[in-house]
């Protein structure tokens, strides 16, 4: 069992990898954002609360984030681990994690990190607006908002895994293969020491 949070900006290709990580290693996919997305699709009350967030590319508040994602991994029946994509995105959501999975007898075992240079997130993005309609995706001043949010309170998370000694940055940039064996060559060197 490995625990995995996978991090990096918007557009750092979380999603895409997460997908290939899965299919290789047989982790369970924690996305909040895909979950934020299917209760707006699905008008839920949740739904509902994170829209007016996500239209604007800004955090839903922690309090919501954290009670949802712990409910999810309650839900799941997993015995290869996560991978955490999108979550933690602050500081009070990273020790809530770590508190919660402590409970369980869990740890997270690394974050992977994605470092991809903004303009080259920019142009993704807008890629991937243009192909899924997705609304935070197709507009520049959101997306700025995002990258902005990101800096200003997600990258602080890096530092606190790097005070456990979990922190690994990968190069984001070159073909979806190249990045996907940096990545994997960064969680059989963790598996190798567990
Ligand atoms: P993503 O698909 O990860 O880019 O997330 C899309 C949107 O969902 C973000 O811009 C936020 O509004 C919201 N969101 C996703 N994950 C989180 C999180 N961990 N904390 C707060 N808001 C989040």
């Amino acid at each position: 069992m490995l625990n995995i949070v996978l991090f990096g900006p918007p557009g750092a290709g979380k999603g895409t990898q997460s997908e290939k990580l899965i299919a290789k290693y047989g982790f369970t996919h924690l996305s909040t954002g895909d979950i934020f997305r299917y209760n707006t699709k699905n008008k839920t009350e949740l739904g509902q609360l994170a829209q007016s967030y996500m239209d604007k590319g800004e955090l839903v508040p922690d309090e919501v984030t954290i009670a949802m994602l712990e409910s999810e991994v309650e839900k799941s029946n997993t015995s290869k681990g996560f991978i955490f994509d999108g979550f933690p995105r602050t500081i009070p959501q990273a020790e809530a994690l770590d508190k919660f999975l402590a409970g369980r007898g869990q740890s997270i075992a690394v974050m992977t990190a994605l470092e991809v240079p903004e303009p080259e997130l920019i142009k993704r993005l807008l890629l991937r607006g243009a192909d899924s309609g997705r609304a935070d995706d197709t507009d520049e001043s959101i997306i700025k908002n995002r990258i902005q949010v990101y800096n200003d309170q997600t990258a602080v998370v890096a530092n606190y895994y790097s005070a456990q000694n979990k922190f690994r940055a990968i190069n984001g940039i070159g073909s979806i293969d190249e990045i996907f064996d940096r990545l994997c060559a960064v969680i059989d060197a963790v598996e190798e020491t567990k």
